[in-house]
């Protein structure tokens, strides 16, 4: 589509969106939509954090008092048609001649109100401002005046942190001094919100035995705070929920502040980080503060090797999935170079910028520019933001207020990593999860991460035909009679590893909790059950097997040693593929299961296979009848898949092809094939499609992460691929009449058959959208 043609849209759209005479409000006028307007003017307009979708950030050091280039930096604003701006205001460093005793300001003020310039220039060019906090850390000279503020370890000693003192959330930092400053912000200076760099307090590994600590848990548990993590005692269990809760208190209380202080939309929202791992680690408590919260500023910046851009396409519908479908979260992507070691100052390549922008976007996020300094010598960073962020204002009616079309949920819960994954995270949680993710969108399956408490809502909502719990090890009682509740209703399941074994706790039950859906037992005494052993299993590679049944390798060409079986039967359409072999690599241990009758196994476990001397390298035990997988139908018609052989775990440490195309088998099994999209052609190319506005428009990205970097950050230069056929199924039997590409603009042609549209992508260099209407 046109430029021309995509703006009218936009146009059209916002004019529908306000009544008469309030359209007249002009997009300048933030202050109206902010707290200061009429009360009419207000409820017709869209408020200013549902509009506001892309932002900018010069994130200050205090040097840059004294040299920051407002009139280039305005321009800067303009250019990258930014709708809002994080500004630096206080916490470690006051940036305005602020009168809070303790905040200390900034070094070279000279009388300069820098926050108070740029805020004033962002209202003047009808920019939103969120005043930057950093409310976690205080210098020496405060720690003396009021030591009792500040977190203590278990021999009384400061945390610190970058030199600085980490304070305690249960002090009057926390209290009194951050809601002081709260205030003297939003009343002098209006910003339309604020935002908190690090506003936590200590980490898990940092527990607080401050006075204030010890006395407040004293009063709730009538114990001491745990002087060790003992994550099968209830009390530490305790301790970790009170800490979630404090953190959302934190969140709650200073909302209160900014409100009262600078109107009912002066929106309090921290930050918070794209990783379920480091969330639980910070205790922010995704789904509470997500669905709590108007707006989520994501400072999920840099890609790490094992999830690659993958987990940023991902993280938008992880967020809304859980927030609302249409809140904006705009994401703090790094024009500085960012991987394991940070160059601050030199420009991230290009390519490796446009691919985290490209699948976020595609996800769900709104951009955000973030450089640290206002004078970058390295002027390449500069010119990065531009056309991407043109591109997204161009074609902004696209991007936002749109569903996933999907059938497949795969399930999450932050207790399930707190719990179940308790100091294992990385192994118990993580390596499962981003095995699905990566074989799901290697497969071009389209999905959705869906959070176990919101099943009932997502899975109405959003049509999801199977879902899939990734060694989901810790659910409630509720959450199992949830996934019931779905399986009861024809609903299809795939649950691997140690799914619903134990409590929301992480303490195994007997059983599994969802033993009678899954047609499996788990024996007494299996090593399931027992924590050191299955977290050795989690961590450890083995040489192991899986067999594959029932075998063909008599024939097919090749050595004869004897023992050949007859081929017996067929094998089982999740096997398709492997027709050449009778066994696969695994690298995983298991242990003897109990399958119901009618409960077909077409993978048994082969153990471990010595690895040297060469002269041992046999199978010494050829066969077991440990299932490796179970698969049934049941009476309400739904497929159910087993998989405790942990393929999704060990897809994301080994990267073996077979893995990721038998989860993909298995998806396409379980799901009788109801999958909305199917792309074929060479690449890794991962697809994200979003039904719109009526149910007759479809949005289609396709991300080409097909790249010698993909899996070793940075990217150096793009690689184009093509031809793609590209086959999408429409919600209803309507016929559509156009195919345009967003990037390109172009009209397409399609072929149309029943409910499918059919039509060719020739080439993708970083990635294409497609809009069916
Ligand atoms: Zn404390």
């Amino acid at each position: 589509m046109s430029d021309a043609r995509s703006r009218d849209f936009s146009r059209r759209q916002f004019l529908q969106q306000l009544a008469g005479a309030a359209a007249l409000v002009t997009l300048a006028d933030w202050r109206l939509v902010a707290g200061e307007g009429t009360a009419g003017k207000a409820a017709v307009a869209q408020p200013w954090y549902q509009r506001a979708l892309r932002w900018g950030q010069t994130n200050l050091t205090e040097i840059d008092v004294e040299r920051f280039d407002t009139v280039w930096w305005r321009e800067h604003w303009r250019r990258t048609a930014v709708q809002g701006v994080v500004i630096n205001a206080g916490g470690i460093v006051a940036y305005y001649p602020t009168s809070v005793p303790l905040h200390r300001r900034a070094a070279h003020m000279n009388g300069r109100d820098l926050f108070g310039e740029l805020t004033a220039a962002a209202h003047a060019d009808g920019l939103a401002v969120f005043a930057r906090m950093d409310s976690n850390r205080a210098d020496a000279t405060f720690y003396q005046a009021h030591p009792d503020w500040f977190a203590r370890d278990a021999n009384g000693e400061p945390y610190r942190a970058t030199g600085l003192y980490v304070a305690c959330v249960n002090s009057p930092y926390y209290h009194e001094h951050i809601p002081a400053i709260l205030h003297e912000v939003a009343t002098r200076y209006r910003p339309e919100g604020f935002t908190d760099n690090n506003w936590n307090g200590p980490m898990r590994d940092q527990p607080c035995f401050c006075g204030n600590c010890e006395q407040l848990f004293r009063a709730r548990t009538g114990a001491a705070i745990p002087r060790q993590p003992d994550w099968n005692s209830p009390l530490y269990r305790e301790w970790i929920r009170w800490n979630y809760e404090r953190r959302t208190e934190i969140w709650e209380q200073f909302n209160h502040a900014t409100r009262q202080a600078g109107g009912p939309e002066c929106l309090w929202v921290g930050m918070m980080a794209g990783s379920q791992n480091w969330q639980a680690r910070v205790f922010r408590d995704d789904r509470e503060i997500y669905r709590r919260t108007e707006l989520v500023m994501l400072d999920d910046q840099r890609r790490f090797d094992p999830e690659g851009f993958q987990h940023n396409g991902e993280i938008g519908a992880r967020i809304r999935g859980v927030g609302g479908w249409d809140k904006v979260i705009p994401e703090s992507m790094a024009m500085y170079h960012l991987t394991e070691h940070n160059f601050r100052l030199a420009a991230k390549p290009e390519p490796e910028v446009r691919l985290w922008f490209l699948e976020g976007v595609a996800g769900g996020v709104q951009p955000w520019w973030h450089h640290v300094g206002s004078d970058q010598q390295d002027r390449r960073m500069l010119q990065t933001a531009e056309p991407l962020w043109q591109w997204h204002r161009r074609n902004e009616a696209y991007l936002v207020h749109r569903r996933p079309r999907v059938t497949v949920g795969l399930v999450w819960s932050q207790r399930n990593m707190d719990f179940f994954g308790r100091d294992d995270g990385g192994a118990h949680v993580d390596d499962p999860w981003n095995g699905w993710m990566q074989a799901l969108i290697r497969a071009r399956i389209p999905y959705v991460p869906v959070h176990v408490d919101d099943l009932d809502r997502e899975v109405g909502a959003l049509g999801l035909k199977l879902l899939i719990l990734p060694n989901l090890g810790a659910m409630s009682d509720p959450q199992v009679a949830a996934v019931r509740r779905f399986v009861a209703a024809g609903g299809n399941l795939l649950a691997t590893g140690l799914s619903s074994l134990s409590d929301e706790w992480g303490e195994a039950r007997d059983d599994f909790a969802l033993a009678d859906v899954l047609g499996v037992h788990l024996p007494p005494r299996h090593a399931f059950r027992d924590e050191p052993v299955r977290t050795r299993w989690a961590k450890r590679w083995t040489q192991t097997y899986l067999r594959l049944h029932p075998e063909l390798r008599a024939g097919i060409p090749g050595p004869r040693s004897g023992d050949e079986p007859e081929i017996a039967g067929e094998r089982h359409e999740v096997l398709r593929g492997f027709e050449q072999t009778d066994i696969l690599a695994f690298g995983g241990m298991l242990e003897p299961l109990a399958v119901e009758p009618g409960g077909v196994v077409p993978l048994t476990f082969v153990p471990a296979v010595p690895t040297s001397p060469v002269e041992s390298v046999w199978m010494h035990e050829p066969r077991t009848d440990i299932p490796g997988l179970v698969l049934r139908e049941n009476a309400a018609g739904g497929r159910i898949a087993y998989l405790p052989a942990d393929l999704d775990r060990r897809f994301a440490r080994e990267n073996l092809p077979d893995h990721g195309d038998l989860l993909a088998n298995l998806v396409r099994w379980t799901s009788r094939g109801d999958i909305p999209l199917k792309v074929e052609g060479a690449g890794l190319i991962h697809c994200h499609l979003y039904q719109q506005s009526a149910p007759d428009r479809l949005v289609l990205h396709l991300v080409n992460l097909t790249n010698a970097g993909t899996w070793r950050t940075p990217v150096h230069e793009l690689i184009a691929v093509g031809p793609f056929m590209v086959s999408v199924r429409f919600a209803t039997r309507s016929k559509p009449e156009n195919l345009v590409s967003l990037v390109s603009g172009e009209r397409r042609t399609f072929e149309q058959t029943g409910e499918w549209v059919k039509f060719e992508v020739t080439r993708i260099v970083d990635h294409e959208v497609f809009v069916i209407s």
